[in-house]
């Protein structure tokens, strides 16, 4: 079963351009250098129907959304996202988790509550960040998304795609990346636990976090990221998470056969 992802958003959480920087890549006119906050559409075939279909056409078959990134509703409209049957989280920082009432257009369109996967703490942050969401009594406004939280124990299948949760470390915190058939989507990742590398055997396709050159606590350089390519060796990667240190061409240009940098909007069939 073949699988397309859409990469909705390939920046850091400040998104590029930054608010008020006059870098030469936030300045930049080359489109693939402006970078909405990380998170990827997975679509799957169902009942045997191809992806002839347009990304974000729920019609496709089962749509998975990863994360959901403070820019939600511009992606949803940028890439004609009409149709969720599942979240998947990595983890609470804002940048991942701050759309999620953008749901409530999902749910109207669909007239059903999405199922939203996440580990533990994730799924208590969710609990105490969106209190309004998950309040035991339904609200007097109808103006609240339907979610269903699950906490994700190990791998797991939605819509007929099995999921295996990949934990690695984002600083000294242990998050989640997601492996689906020979695709795995690392993003907030700077450290791969040795638990964590058998996972990732095979994969063909990889999205790795490589947030810039100099080093940050909480996530791979370039280098780092080249060094887990090396060990995994995948057809091809595309970094994401990327920030405004990086402009596209350029790094493309000098990186390895195989790497690129991920942008908003690239589409891939695996
Ligand atoms: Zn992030
Ligand atoms: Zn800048
Ligand atoms: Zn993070």
């Amino acid at each position: 079963m073949s699988i397309r992802i859409t990469v909705l958003g390939s920046g850091t959480s400040h998104g590029v351009p930054m608010i008020g920087c006059d870098c030469a890549v936030c300045q930049s006119t080359d489109p693939r250098d402006a970078r909405l906050r990380p998170s990827i559409l997975i679509e799957a075939p169902q009942d045997g129907r191809a992806l002839g279909r347009p990304p974000g056409d729920g019609r496709a078959g089962c749509s998975i959304l990863v994360d959901t990134s403070t820019d939600l509703r511009a992606q949803a409209l940028k890439y004609d996202l009409r149709r969720v049957d599942g979240i998947l989280f990595t983890h609470s920082h804002a940048d991942h988790i701050f759309g999620l009432d953008e749901v409530r257009r999902f749910n109207a369109l669909q007239r059903s509550a999405i199922p939203c996967y996440a580990d533990r703490a994730t799924v208590a942050d969710l609990r105490r960040v969106f209190a309004y969401i998950f309040a035991s009594s339904p609200a007097d406004s109808g103006g609240i998304p339907q979610v269903v939280p699950f906490t994700i124990v190990g791998p797991f299948c939605l819509g007929g795609v099995e999921i295996v949760p990949v934990p690695v470390l984002h600083g000294r915190r242990l998050i989640l990346g997601f492996r689906i058939g020979s695709f795995a989507y690392l993003t907030d990742c700077s450290g791969v636990p040795d638990a964590s590398w058998p996972l990732l055997e095979g994969v063909e396709v990889l999205i790795l976090d490589a947030l810039r050159e100099r080093p940050h606590p909480t996530h791979f350089t370039v280098s780092e990221a080249l060094a887990v390519v090396d060990r995994l060796r995948p057809a091809q990667t595309y970094f994401t998470h990327v920030c405004h240190d990086l402009p596209h061409a350029a790094t493309c240009a000098r990186l390895p056969r195989g790497v690129e940098l991920a942008y908003d909007g690239l589409t891939l069939t695996v």
